[in-house]
């Protein structure tokens, strides 16, 4: 029997109000046509992935099947100075001439509708509220429910449906404001946290762990060679993976690669960008709910050995909503206690039954 732990889930309904429609007019210029043209291109109908009802689906869920353990918490807005320790002052001040506004930010088709500059402000400010409730102690681990998520954006670039770096920021906190000294982030979603990763590339004291599809899916950085630079050097680890790498390839790398660096550099606050797009119903790669139940029971065995449990998750990606919904739900269940789930092969119970099945149908009649 495992012990029940104390899991706070941060949420603030602010994060709703981000939800760029394409079909209005954005502000004039360059940008807006050019989107709009790849946009045309498209032969089917294209509207904003990450719209609210993704956190609609988690919170549902939630409330549908409740998880002994769990509390909630309400979220908080970032000050500009926490959004300064990573973001340069012009990039704030142009983000926050869009408060109110609709407007393309990116090609890539990053967007902003009237609510997004609060909703941003929110969801990083709700990444640093879970942090703090970690590092002071008043709940075992934390998941932030947020959006926009944060790991493509860079310090002078919204991208990626990004707009503020929220697990950058809310580690950023947790080293000038509650005295932690080195942070390790853990990115298992299935994009390159290249934001993240631009954000500490120098940095000796934050270790970035990014397990992800291999370039040239979006963004097309995370190379292996890739290990950061300076007195950074070597804290940034990134392990690309083929498209369609699935439970074990996670595991082993988590394994192999992840727990022995843990183990080096003994962090004293450990993070996660939690995206559930790698699993198979978002057709990039191919995780299942026991395979994100496992990686969880591995990152918090990191965390208790090193840093007393501290543990807090970030929402980043996942666009299935059903997935990412039952994703969030597998993953707080382990954070609660539960003992992990462990992987199996896609398919084989139910051959096995299906075998069981048929068996008679087949065997040679009785001479009797
Ligand atoms: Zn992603």
């Amino acid at each position: 029997m495992v012990k029940q732990r104390d899991v706070t889930v941060f949420y603030d309904e602010r994060v709703m109000a981000h939800h760029p429609d394409s079909e209005v007019q954005f502000l004039p210029g360059r940008l807006d046509k050019r989107v709009r043209s790849m946009l045309s291109g498209l032969n089917v109908q294209w509207k904003y992935p990450e719209h609210p009802g993704r956190i609609t689906a988690i919170m549902d869920l939630l409330a549908r099947e409740p998880i002994p353990g769990v509390q909630f918490q309400p979220g908080k807005a970032a000050t500009r100075d926490q959004l300064g320790r990573v973001h340069t002052t012009s990039f704030l001040d142009d983000i926050f001439s869009l408060r109110n506004e609709s407007a393309w930010l990116d090609v890539d088709t990053t967007a902003v509708s009237p609510g997004s500059v609060e909703a941003a402000e929110v969801a990083a400010g709700t990444a640093i509220a879970a942090v703090e409730a970690v590092v002071e102690g008043r709940t075992g681990s934390a998941f932030a429910v947020i959006r926009p998520p944060g790991h493509h954006a860079e310090p002078v670039r919204a991208r990626g449906f990004c707009l503020f770096n929220n697990v950058a920021i809310a580690a950023s906190h947790a080293q000038n404001a509650l005295g932690c000294k080195r942070v390790l982030i853990i990115d298992w979603d299935a994009h390159h946290g290249n934001g993240t990763q631009d954000i500490f590339w120098a940095d000796p004291d934050i270790i970035f762990f990014d397990m992800h599809r291999a370039a040239p899916f979006y963004p097309g950085t995370g190379a292996l060679t890739d290990v950061g630079a300076g007195r950074g050097e070597g804290t940034t680890i990134n392990v690309p993976m083929p498209g369609g790498a699935g439970d074990e390839a996670y595991l082993k790398a988590m394994r192999e690669i992840l727990v022995p660096a843990a183990d080096y550099f003994k962090p004293d606050l450990v993070l996660v960008s939690a995206g559930f797009d790698a699993h198979w119903f978002d057709l990039a790669l191919n995780v299942s709910y026991e395979g994100f139940s496992s990686m969880t029971g591995i990152v918090q065995g990191i965390a208790d050995k090193h840093c007393g449990g501290r543990l807090a998750m970030i929402l980043e990606g996942g666009y299935n909503t059903e997935s990412l919904s039952r994703g969030v739900h597998t993953v707080l269940e382990v954070l609660a206690g539960a003992e992990p789930k462990k992987p199996r092969v896609c398919g084989i119970a139910e051959v096995e039954a299906a075998a069981d099945f048929h068996r008679d149908a087949f065997a040679p009649d009785n001479p009797d």
